[in-house]
C-alpha cells in the first residue's frame, strides 16, 4: 500500500536538501519514495544529498581502520556474519591479540590516516579480561597518538561502558543491522532490544554511539525506512552502511545483490533522515557499488580505510587517489 502510494510521489528535490538541512523529518511515503525514484533520476538525489553533506561536513572525509582483535567461535547466530556458530566460512580464528599488536595497530592507522581506530572482538559480549585488555591497549594508544578509538566488543553489561570510558575509548559501535521487524530473521540467540541497550549503556556512560546496518538481508524498503528513524531516533553519532557481502559457508551465502543505484538511493535516505551524522560507506562497497563508488562519497562522509574482519576491502592508496580525484580531503587531526 505505501509502496503504491509512494510510486506516484513527485519529489522536490532542492526543498528535499533544505528541509533535511534544518533537520525537518521527511515523511514515511517521502522516504519510500526516495527508494523507489527511477534510476534516471540518481543525479539529482544524489546532488540533494550532496547538499546536506557539504552543509554539515565540507570536502572532509573521514577514515576508519578496523582491527579485528578477536577473530571467530562466536556462539551467536547472525545470519551474515562468518565468525558466528553457524558459519562454515574457512576464516582465522584466534584469540584477544595483545597489546603490542593492537597498539602497532593504531600506528598502522595514523600512517593510513584513519582519524578512528576501531578494535572489534567477536562474541556475544566482553568478559573481564577483554576490558582489561582493551583498556590496557587504549591507555598506551591515547598517551601516543591523537587518534579517536571506537570499540565493538558485543553486547555490554553493567560497568564496561564506564571501564571503557575511563579508559579514553570515545565512541562504541553496535549495529542495530536491521529492523525491529526484520531482526528474527537475522538472528535469533539475541534481541533487537538487546542491541538497543548496549547503545544506550554506551550513551549513559558518555560514550559516543556508533550504529547502523546491513543492508541486502531480504529486508523490505519500508524496513531500510525503519532502521534510519530508529538510528535518527537512538541519535547515533555515527552510522556504517554496509551492503551485505553475502559470505560462502554463511547461512546468507549466495543471496542476491541490489544494484548499485539502489544502494546509493540508501545512502542518501540515510543523509536525508540523519543530516548531519557520520555515515560511512561501509562493507560491500567495493563489490556492490562497482565503478560508481566514488559517488557514494558525495552522500557519505566516510569510509573504512583497508580491510573488514574477513573479508578484504579496496587498497588505501586507492581510497587516497579516490578521496583526491573527486577534489574531497581526508579529515585527519593533527599528531605532536
Ligand atoms: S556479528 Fe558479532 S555477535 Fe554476531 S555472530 Fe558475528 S561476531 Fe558473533
Amino acid at each position: 500500500m505505501n509502496q503504491a502510494i509512494a510510486e506516484n510521489v513527485k519529489i522536490d528535490w532542492d526543498g528535499l536538501a533544505e528541509r533535511a538541512i534544518n533537520k525537518e523529518k521527511i515523511s514515511r511515503i517521502e522516504a519510500l519514495a526516495i527508494l523507489e525514484t527511477n534510476d534516471l533520476e540518481l543525479l539529482s538525489i544524489i546532488n540533494s544529498a550532496w547538499k546536506v553533506r557539504h552543509h554539515y561536513f565540507g570536502k572532509k572525509v573521514r577514515l576508519n581502520m578496523l582491527m579485528n582483535a578477536k577473530s571467530g567461535h562466536c556462539p551467536e547466530d547472525c545470519g551474515y556474519c562468518s565468525q558466528s556458530k553457524d558459519s562454515t566460512a574457512p576464516i582465522e580464528k584466534y584469540t584477544m591479540l595483545d597489546k603490542d599488536t593492537l597498539v602497532a595497530g593504531a600506528r598502522e592507522a595514523c600512517k593510513r590516516k584513519a582519524g578512528t581506530y576501531c578494535i572489534v572482538c567477536s562474541g556475544r559480549g566482553p568478559t573481564p579480561n577483554t576490558i582489561d585488555a582493551v583498556v590496557e591497549a587504549v591507555k598506551e594508544i591515547k598517551g601516543e597518538m591523537n587518534l579517536q578509538i571506537c570499540a565493538c566488543l558485543g553486547l555490554l553489561k553493567e560497568g564496561q561502558a564506564e571501564a571503557l570510558k575511563e579508559a579514553g575509548v570515545d565512541r562504541y559501535n553496535h549495529n542495530i543491522n536491521t529492523s525491529e521487524n526484520h531482526h528474527e530473521e537475522v538472528v535469533k540467540t539475541h534481541s533487537y532490544q538487546n542491541r538497543v541497550d548496549t547503545i544506550e549503556s554506551s550513551k549513559s556512560a558518555g560514550i559516543s554511539p556508533c550504529s547502523g546496518v546491513i543492508i541486502g538481508m531480504g529486508e523490505s524498503h519500508d524496513d531500510i525506512v525503519d532502521m534510519a528513524y530508529a538510528l535518527r531516533e537512538l541519535d547515533a553519532d555515527s552510522i556504517p552502511v554496509n551492503f551485505l557481502n553475502s559470505i560462502d559457508g554463511t547461512p546468507m551465502e549466495g543471496i542476491e545483490a541490489k544494484s548499485p543505484q539502489f544502494y546509493l538511493k540508501v545512502l542518501a535516505l540515510f543523509r536525508f533522515i540523519c543530516p548531519d551524522k557520520e555515515i560511512r560507506c561501509s562493507a560491500g562497497r567495493e563489490i556492490h557499488l562497482g565503478n560508481l563508488q566514488p559517488m557514494s562519497l558525495y552522500i557519505a562522509n566516510s569510509i573504512f580505510a583497508g580491510d573488514y574482519l574477513t573479508t578484504s576491502g579496496q587498497d588505501v592508496e586507492a581510497d587516497h587517489k579516490m578521496i583526491a580525484d573527486l577534489g574531497l580531503e581526508i579529515d585527519f587531526p593533527e599528531q605532536s
